[in-house]
C-alpha cells in the first residue's frame, strides 16, 4: 500500500465501505457575504453553485441522496457531508437545528463537515462538541497553504494561527480534522509545496484532501489564465508534486482525497484532469514505478 487511504481505513475502522451523502445546509461563506469579502477566493466557483442548490429540508436530502446510490451501497455505512461554502457559519441555534437531526439519523455513521477555521467560536463550538457526543465528527478546514504571500494572492482571509487554534480546539471538543491543501498554487515552488504539506502533517490533522489547482469557469482564477499569467501543472509534474508531499506525511495520516473533483462541464485548465479514470491508472501505476511509501521522507 502506498499510501494510508481513506477506503482502507474506513473498512478497518468500521469494517464496510463508506459512502459520503453530500447534503447542502443552505450557507454562504464570510469570503463571498461581504463580512470578509465579496469576490471569494480566488479559485471558488462558489457563485455558480450558490445557484444550483438542491432543495428541500435536510431529512429529504439524506434519503434522496441514500436512494441514489443505494444500489451499490448495500451493507455500506454513511458519512453524512456537507461539503459547499462555510457549515460552520450561523447561529449556535441554527447550527445544532440543522444538525442534531443528521447525527441521530440511524443510518449516519459520521458527520463530515467543511468550514473555515475563522468560522469557530466558542458558542460553535459548544454545538459541534456535543455533535462530537453523539457520532463521529469529521471537521475539514481549507487551509490551502501555509505561506502568507501565496494566501493573500488566493485571498483566503485569515492567517496561519487561526488554523493552529482551530485544530486545537476542535481536538479539545473531540473532532477529528481533515486539512485540505492545493497542488500548483500560483508563484508556489517544490520546496513551498512541500513546507506546507510537512506542516499539515505536524499540526495535528487526522487526515488530507489533496487537490490539484483547477481552473474554473466564472473564477478569477480564470481571468488570470484567460490573460495568460498563470500556468497548470501538467499530470506528470502533478504526480511528482503529490508523491513529495505524501512521502512528507506521517504514516498514520488519512489520505482521503488525491485529486480536485472539479464539475467537467466549467473546466477551464488543466483539461487532462477532466478524465478522473485515466488519471487514478496513471496515478496508480506510477506509485508503483517509484514505489511510494507514505512518510517515508519525513523529517
Ligand atoms: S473557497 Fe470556501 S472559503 Fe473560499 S470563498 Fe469559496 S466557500 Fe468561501
Amino acid at each position: 500500500m502506498h499510501y494510508n487511504s481513506f477506503n482502507h481505513v474506513m473498512r478497518t475502522r468500521f469494517g464496510r465501505k463508506m459512502y459520503k451523502l453530500a447534503l447542502d445546509g443552505g450557507f454562504t461563506c464570510p469570503n463571498r457575504d461581504g463580512a470578509l469579502g465579496t469576490r471569494g477566493c480566488i479559485f471558488c466557483s462558489g457563485s455558480a453553485e450558490f445557484a444550483a442548490r438542491p432543495a428541500g429540508n435536510i431529512t429529504t436530502q439524506l434519503n434522496n441522496a441514500k436512494a441514489l446510490v443505494a444500489d451499490k451501497a448495500k451493507d455500506a455505512g454513511y458519512i453524512a457531508y456537507f461539503q459547499s461554502f462555510t457549515n460552520t457559519y450561523a447561529s449556535p441555534e441554527r447550527l445544532r437545528e440543522l444538525y442534531l437531526p443528521v447525527v441521530q439519523h440511524p443510518d449516519v455513521a459520521v458527520l463530515d463537515i467543511a468550514t473555515r477555521p475563522d468560522c469557530l467560536s466558542d458558542e460553535v463550538l459548544a454545538v459541534l462538541r456535543e455533535l462530537a457526543e453523539i457520532k463521529p465528527l469529521w471537521v475539514e478546514l481549507g487551509l490551502q497553504t501555509i505561506h502568507p504571500k501565496t494566501a493573500a494572492f488566493i485571498r483566503r482571509g485569515y492567517d496561519l494561527p487561526v488554523y493552529d487554534e482551530a485544530v486545537k480546539s476542535l481536538h479539545n471538543i473531540g473532532a477529528e480534522v481533515i486539512t485540505h491543501q492545493i497542488i500548483g498554487l500560483p508563484g508556489e515552488t517544490e520546496q513551498d509545496i512541500y513546507a506546507t504539506a510537512e506542516y499539515i502533517g505536524r499540526s495535528g490533522a487526522a487526515g488530507v484532501k489533496f487537490h490539484l489547482l483547477h481552473v474554473i469557469e466564472g473564477t478569477d482564477l480564470a481571468k488570470l489564465y484567460g490573460e495568460g499569467k498563470l500556468e497548470t501543472l501538467t499530470m506528470e509534474r502533478y504526480f511528482e508534486l503529490l508523491a513529495g508531499c505524501i512521502r512528507r506525511i506521517p504514516p498514520e495520516m488519512v489520505v482521503h482525497r488525491l485529486t480536485g473533483d472539479g464539475d467537467k462541464r466549467t473546466l477551464i485548465a488543466p483539461l487532462w484532469s477532466g478524465n478522473k479514470k485515466h488519471v487514478l491508472n496513471s496515478m496508480n501505476r506510477y506509485f508503483d514505478e517509484i514505489n511510494l511509501q507514505q512518510g517515508s521522507l519525513l523529517i
